[in-house]
């Protein structure tokens, strides 16, 4: 037992001994020990309501003088009251710098509940946003920021991806969301002005779309004089056709450059329209036969194995072209005779297009950056196959505006395989 509560019973002790004597001499045992209890509860109930006065009062400074046990639990009280203030002020004190900086910040900071209101924002969402303080507090983030496109990426609680949208109140400037979710489902939202970059941007779109553009007509002239210089080749002498066909062979590849960079701007500007049932066997077959007579003598064995009836919810021309892109890479990248097969099958939860081949195969390092612009495996392979280093970016942005992917397998020596992943909302079966 504590030394505080020994003195409290030896004091508790000697008055009812005190009271016990006192009673005995008296003559009036009973009542003098009844006295004592009510006189010992009478003061422990007036310890207490002290306590309790102080408690609600909670003056740190006016702790109530008294005696034994109660001077003990006051001063534990007290004791405890101001760690529990210097705590508070501390945490404070952290709270007001965080806001301070954040208040600070270039970006806006917003803070929603997990039920997606509105609980806090720093001064540059005001800016952004238009939020009014206190009256937008508590009221639901989609019904502040109306958009549709903003409200879709708020619900589905899928942020890997950022959203780039206009702002709701300048319709010049663009802004860019990150969401983060912490706490229980509580959502942290980052929003950065990218204006400048979504301009640059737009004016690097342009420019190229603009300057392929340009460029097209001169070589056409070219190819042109080119075209009839050779119909007269017979007229020249031996050095000068050999000139000739090499500017033939360039033009022609600039010509397919050309078209390349162009595809890449339209997939890159043009908003998708109406996407349609795009049936495959024909497709693939008409690309095949295309790939046999790119093969010529080369005399590759070209398999499709696609089964009637398939379709894919999309856009003919820019499927086209990504199949074409892939199935004529194998052709250019798999040495005479070898195997080519191009498949369709739905698998899980996704249609998969694959396009496999028997030949020189990808070392793994350059998996990840094969869709590049201009990213070659091996440029030195790249005169002979006369490729413009656009086609597999041209396949990825294609499977973007399908909701689709890529992914690429492939083992040196033995050959590689390129997936075109689409999900199953796309996927037209047979039956259907
Ligand atoms: P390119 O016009 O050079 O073929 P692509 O973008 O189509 O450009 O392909 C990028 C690079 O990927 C190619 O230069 C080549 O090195 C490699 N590649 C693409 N397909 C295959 C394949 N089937 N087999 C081996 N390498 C390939």
């Amino acid at each position: 037992m504590s030394p505080v509560w020994r003195r409290e019973l030896r004091r508790l002790v000697l008055l009812f001994a005190a009271a016990g004597l006192a009673g005995h001499y008296s003559g009036h045992l009973g009542w003098a020990l009844f006295a004592t209890s009510a006189v010992y509860i009478g003061w422990q109930w007036l310890q207490l309501a002290r306590l309790h006065r102080w408690l609600v009062a909670s003056q740190v400074g006016d702790l109530p003088i008294t005696v034994g046990i109660w001077g003990e639990v006051f001063r534990h009280t007290q004791r405890l009251q101001r760690r529990s203030r210097k705590h508070h002020q501390r945490l404070q004190a952290v709270i007001n710098r965080i806001q301070d900086s954040t208040a600070a910040l270039q970006d806006a900071v917003l803070m929603a509940d997990s039920h997606g209101n509105l609980e806090w924002w720093n001064a540059a969402a005001s800016r952004y946003l238009g939020l009014r303080s206190p009256t937008d507090i508590g009221q639901p983030l989609t019904n502040l920021i109306r958009n549709p496109d903003f409200k879709q990426y708020f619900d589905s609680t899928d942020y890997r991806e950022p959203l780039t949208m206009t702002s709701p109140v300048n319709p010049r400037q663009q802004l860019q969301f990150n969401i983060t979710l912490f706490g229980r489902k509580d959502r942290l939202i980052l929003v950065h002005d990218v204006t400048r970059l979504v301009q640059l941007e737009q004016m690097r779109k342009d420019f190229v779309a603009n300057v392929s553009h340009e460029l097209r007509t001169p070589l056409t002239v070219i190819r042109g004089y080119v075209e009839t210089l050779q119909g007269n080749a017979d007229m020249l002498p031996p050095r000068w056709q050999r000139m000739l066909s090499q500017m033939s062979q360039q033009s022609q590849r600039m010509e397919a450059l050309i078209t390349d960079l162009l595809t890449l701007s339209h997939l890159e500007t043009d908003r998708p329209h109406e996407a349609a049932p795009v049936a495959l066997a024909p497709l693939l077959q008409q690309i095949c036969a295309d790939a046999r007579a790119l093969s010529g003598e080369r005399a590759h064995q070209i398999e499709c194995q696609v089964a009637s009836g398939c379709a894919l919810a999309g856009y003919d021309n820019e499927l086209r072209s990504a199949f074409s892109n892939l199935v004529f890479n194998a052709v250019k990248y798999t040495p005479a005779g070898g195997r080519i097969e191009v498949g369709w099958r739905v698998d899980g939860n996704e249609g998969i297009l694959s396009v496999s081949d028997s030949g020189e195969g990808i070392a793994e390092h350059h998996w990840p950056r094969l869709t590049e612009r201009f990213y070659r495996a091996d440029p030195s392979r790249n005169p002979e196959t006369g490729g413009t280093g656009l086609g597999l970016a041209i396949v990825k942005h294609v499977l973007l505006r399908h909701d689709g992917r890529l992914s690429i397998d492939s083992t040196l020596g033995q050959g590689s395989t390129f997936c075109c992943h689409f999900p199953l909302a796309r996927v037209i079966s047979p039956e259907q």
